[in-house]
């Protein structure tokens, strides 16, 4: 592959157009594998992103995408409609909460957290009330879009880069007691005094339940998300669920919401809906909501993106979901999670690690200081593994199918890395 031309003129996430660090040249995928130029493969503990939940070059999705290509790959959804829409939003029905009736389609997760603001701003709207507030969690991740971005972590997505453009939000401290420690009554004094000093200014609450991701890869203890509900309906607020990366078992629960049994107005799916093949996401609502934002001054849900509905993608995602109601994702994840529990606890151990965490197919290691990308990176492939950490934490998402080697060549190479000072920008 041309590398050169790659480095000179193709961005890739986040990185810089001065000091780009070269990127792996991968050929193909099977399995939790990945294939480079070279020959060298690579044990994949990302999923892509959290995304490739049943692993690569999977022969049912494969089946699903070649027998939708040969029928149309697509096809506008205003005004008309398709089988692989229909059985994707049955499917999505039959699995999310009972209280959710109604599905829009939309092309990635920050598009489908964009719709559920615009959904919660056209309810209010409709009613008649001037809310134009959200209020979210500190250390959250919600995509990169402009509205996404505002209800964003502001030191993490630098929200001083733009000022007077951003709507201003409001953010509560994120919660600190973990996922198996003791609840304390305290976690929930800052969010419950947001609320109620602002809730008739705050058209919804917006939070990634139970693992907050990409802003800081935090993961809290079900009563907080018990406490937000409950102040959510005592103060009258639309509670919007950004599930795009707990979804589809990733924390060991098919939604993250179910560790809380707790039912979102507005729930944000993504990432894993296709099985990780292709972009797809989905913002579901209730029937009350839906019909509460059509009954106002548009007549309409004022959004319609031109690949809305995909066929290829909802052919994809729907065969993904057939896997998911098999079952064999809890005692995948399961494992997965009880191997991360044997073994991260002796992570801390090394002089490197800070804190370590876990829950269903998700580990966590917090290091004291941020990672030197290009010599981390750099090592894991040398060690055969596909890792890629930022900052201050190096994380693990496998596939679900990933097996008990697979896992254990993650956690051997990341206890390489964190005994070896060069990984590290220590100043
Ligand atoms: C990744 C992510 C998004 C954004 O999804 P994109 O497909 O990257 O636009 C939104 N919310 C959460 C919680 C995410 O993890």
């Amino acid at each position: 592959m041309d590398l050169a031309f790659d480095r000179q003129h193709i961005w890739h996430p986040y990185t810089s157009t001065i000091n780009p660090l070269t990127c792996y040249p991968v050929t193909h995928a099977q399995g939790v594998t990945l294939y480079l130029e070279d020959g060298k493969t690579l044990v994949d503990g990302m999923s892509s992103w959290w995304a490739a939940i049943h692993g690569y070059n999977h022969p049912a999705l494969n089946q699903a995408a070649h027998q939708q290509v040969d029928k149309m790959s697509h096809v506008m959804f205003g005004g008309l409609t398709h089988q692989p829409a229909i059985d994707l939003c049955k499917q999505l029905l039959a699995l999310t909460p009972d209280n959710l009736q109604q599905v829009f389609l939309a092309d990635s997760g920050s598009v489908a957290v964009e719709v559920s603001l615009k959904m919660a701003l056209q309810y209010w709207h409709a009613k008649g009330e001037q809310r134009a507030k959200f209020l979210t969690l500190r250390h959250g991740y919600h995509g990169d879009t402009f509205a996404a971005m505002s209800v964003t972590d502001p030191d993490n997505s630098m929200h001083s880069l733009y000022k007077g453009f951003l709507p201003e939000h409001i953010f509560a401290d994120s919660p600190k007691t973990g996922f198996y420690d003791r609840w304390q009554e305290s976690d929930i004094d800052d969010f419950r005094s947001k609320i109620a000093l602002h809730h008739q200014q705050i058209a919804a609450v917006i939070l990634e339940p139970i693992v907050q991701g990409a802003g800081g890869m935090r993961i809290y203890h079900p009563q907080f998300l018990r406490e937000v509900r409950r102040l959510c309906d005592h103060y009258n607020v639309l509670l919007i669920v950004d599930e795009i990366a707990t979804g589809f078992g990733r924390t060991g629960k098919l939604f993250a919401c179910q560790h809380a049994d707790i039912q979102p107005d507005i729930l944000c799916l993504g990432k894993a809906l296709t099985g990780g093949y292709m972009t797809l996401s989905a913002t579901l609502t209730s029937k009350a909501v839906a019909d509460t934002v059509c009954s106002g001054e548009a007549g309409c849900f004022m959004h319609g993106p031109t690949f809305m509905g995909n066929p290829l993608a909802c052919a994809v995602a729907s065969a993904s979901l057939a896997l998911i109601a098999k079952g064999d994702w809890q005692i995948q994840v399961a494992n997965i999670e009880s191997q991360f529990a044997k073994r991260l606890p002796d992570f801390t151990t090394y002089r490197h690690v800070k804190d370590v965490r876990w829950l269903g197919a998700i580990g966590v290691i917090e290091t004291h200081h941020p990672v030197n990308m290009s010599v981390i990176q750099a090592l894991f492939v040398e060690l055969g593994v596909w890792i890629r950490p930022f900052g201050r934490l190096i994380y693990l998402m496998p596939p679900y199918i990933s097996d008990s080697k697979h896992i254990d060549s993650l956690l051997d190479a990341v206890e390489t890395a964190v005994q070896n000072d060069d990984c590290f920008q220590i100043s």
